[in-house]
């Protein structure tokens, strides 16, 4: 492939990338952004790998690519949607770990035909893409273990970690000092030593993140991946992968934004870890819920359901492990056909990855324009005969606006307890991701479904159905 028809490829495959993320944008058009985005994945693959004048060991990338392949298609296959952020996590490391072996890559068999300025402009790309590159690995590691329960999800608070951080940042700045124009040995020295700090930073900037800060993280550690792949592009002077990681990088950087806003988190705070307001308040000792909790069953719960006008369903997590979406959207038919206002409300953050709810209500074919943002919905509470929550926990918890000592005090929440009768389906009366007790469950206008989410959500569908049998007979 001739380099002009090189160039074509990229900027096609670029359009297609930026098209897609353009369609990911909005539920109706997701599948058609995805579609778009492997066809231009497909572009830039035959156009890099395939037809490209530089490439010439087929059989050596064959080997290495073709397992690769078959590992991440098994993989990819098998994950539970539950499961899906622990490996985005450590499909993020894998790109902080190849911009990382590219950098040394680049810096043991540099390219000759550079000098002066430009020798000295790549030194500094792979000083920074190694950089980057560590940080976003040991970060992503990180994140994947307390995803996975590996780690405990608690923060890490050193004494004076701030200062630790700042050490280290300051070293590394040294270390790029001593990097730049060294002779060869002390260069790969100060490298080494440089791609040991930042690793240990990336560790301790994630350890230092609590429970229900993770989904920022994710997505600045997404944010990361993208600027350290923009960094092997400059490293290997190749335009469409600067311009993919670009891409990956700021949207995972605004995306980051947003969810700090949807959790009255500031964004600085959380990628330093816990500084400031949140750390303040984590260690504050939260008052403690009191009184009697209020359980119900399924054929009053559904009794419930059947005389209420106005109904809001609150998904979280345990709809995903329960994988009660269908069920759910059966419930919903049901009831709009017997003329009840039933919508759904999806806090930005509920389950373990931004738009998991969303994709979860989609693949059960339930109407989009009944499934409302927090902002959306929350003022409506107060109107609303029942809310029907299923499997959400932190994300409906009073005590981030009522106890200023709350771990997550100040997050806006779900305010599910302002609605006539509030139904919270969960198994036991065990805490959410942020470890922190609900007041919701004591409240008087509270009553608890305890059971698996999809057995409870079945049996209600089972009784709808039988009464609607009996409605239309009689
Ligand atoms: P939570 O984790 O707060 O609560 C989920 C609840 O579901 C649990 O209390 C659990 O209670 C219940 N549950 C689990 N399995 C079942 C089941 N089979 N049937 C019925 N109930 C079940 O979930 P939310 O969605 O409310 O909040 C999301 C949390 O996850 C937030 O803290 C958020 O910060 C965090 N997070 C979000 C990410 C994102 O990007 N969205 C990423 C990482 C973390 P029980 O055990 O009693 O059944």
């Amino acid at each position: 492939m001739s380099n002009n028809l090189l160039t074509v490829a990229y900027i096609a495959a670029s359009a297609l990338f930026i098209l897609s993320l353009g369609g990911l944008s909005n539920q109706e058009t997701a599948r058609q952004g995805n579609v778009f985005g492997i066809v231009g994945m497909v572009i830039a693959f035959i156009a890099t790998a395939i037809a490209s004048v530089q490439m010439s060991a087929y059989g050596l990338l064959g080997a290495v690519i073709l397992p690769g392949a078959i590992i991440g298609a098994m993989v990819a296959s098998r994950v539970a949607m539950t499961s899906m952020p622990e490996l985005v996590a450590i499909l993020h490391s894998f790109v902080g770990l190849a911009a990382v072996l590219v950098g040394f890559a680049n810096f043991l068999n540099p390219d000759t035909a550079l000098v002066g300025v430009e020798a000295t402009i790549h030194q500094v790309e792979v000083y920074v893409g190694i950089l980057i590159g560590a940080i976003t690995f040991t970060g992503s590691i990180v994140a994947f273990g307390k995803l996975r329960g590996l780690i405990a999800s608690k923060p890490l608070m050193l004494p004076a970690r701030h200062f630790l951080n700042l050490g280290m940042v300051a070293v590394i700045l040294w270390l790029g000092y001593e990097f730049m124009g060294g002779p060869l040995l002390t260069s790969l020295q100060a490298l080494l030593a440089m791609t040991a700090i930042a690793g240990v930073l990336g560790l301790h900037l994630v350890l230092a993140i609590g429970g229900a800060d993770m989904p920022v993280v994710i997505s600045m550690l997404n944010s990361y991946s993208g600027w350290a792949a923009a960094a092997a592009g400059f490293m290997l002077s190749n335009d469409l992968l600067i311009i993919t990681g670009a891409l990956v990088g700021s949207s995972g950087a605004i995306l980051s934004y947003i969810m700090c806003k949807a959790m009255n988190r500031s964004f600085i705070s959380v990628i330093l870890g816990g500084f400031g307001a949140g750390a303040s308040q984590s260690t504050g000792a939260a008052s403690q819920p009191a009184g009697e909790v209020n359980p119900i069953q399924v054929e009053e719960a559904t009794e419930i359901l059947e005389n209420a006008r106005s109904v809001v369903i609150v998904p979280g997590y345990g709809m995903a492990v329960a994988q009660a979406q269908y069920p759910i959207s059966e419930i919903t038919k049901k009831l709009r056909d017997r003329g009840t206002t039933v919508r759904f409300g999806i806090h930005p953050v509920a389950g373990r990855m931004p738009g998991h709810m969303n994709v979860l209500l989609a693949e059960a074919n339930v109407p989009y324009d009944i499934v409302l943002e927090m902002d959306e919905i929350n003022h409506d509470f107060p109107a609303t005969d029942v809310v029907l929550v299923v499997g959400a926990n932190d994300t409906i918890n009073s005590s981030a606006l009522e106890d200023p000592n709350s771990p997550i005090a100040g997050m806006p929440v779900m305010e599910v307890w302002k609605a006539k009768t509030v139904i919270v389906m969960k198994r036991s009366m065990a805490s959410g991701y942020a470890g922190v007790d609900n007041p919701v469950f004591y409240k008087e206008n509270t009553r608890m479904l305890f059971g698996d989410a999809r057995k409870n959500v079945d049996a209600i569908l089972a009784q709808l159905t039988t009464q609607t049998l009996a409605g239309s007979r009689g």
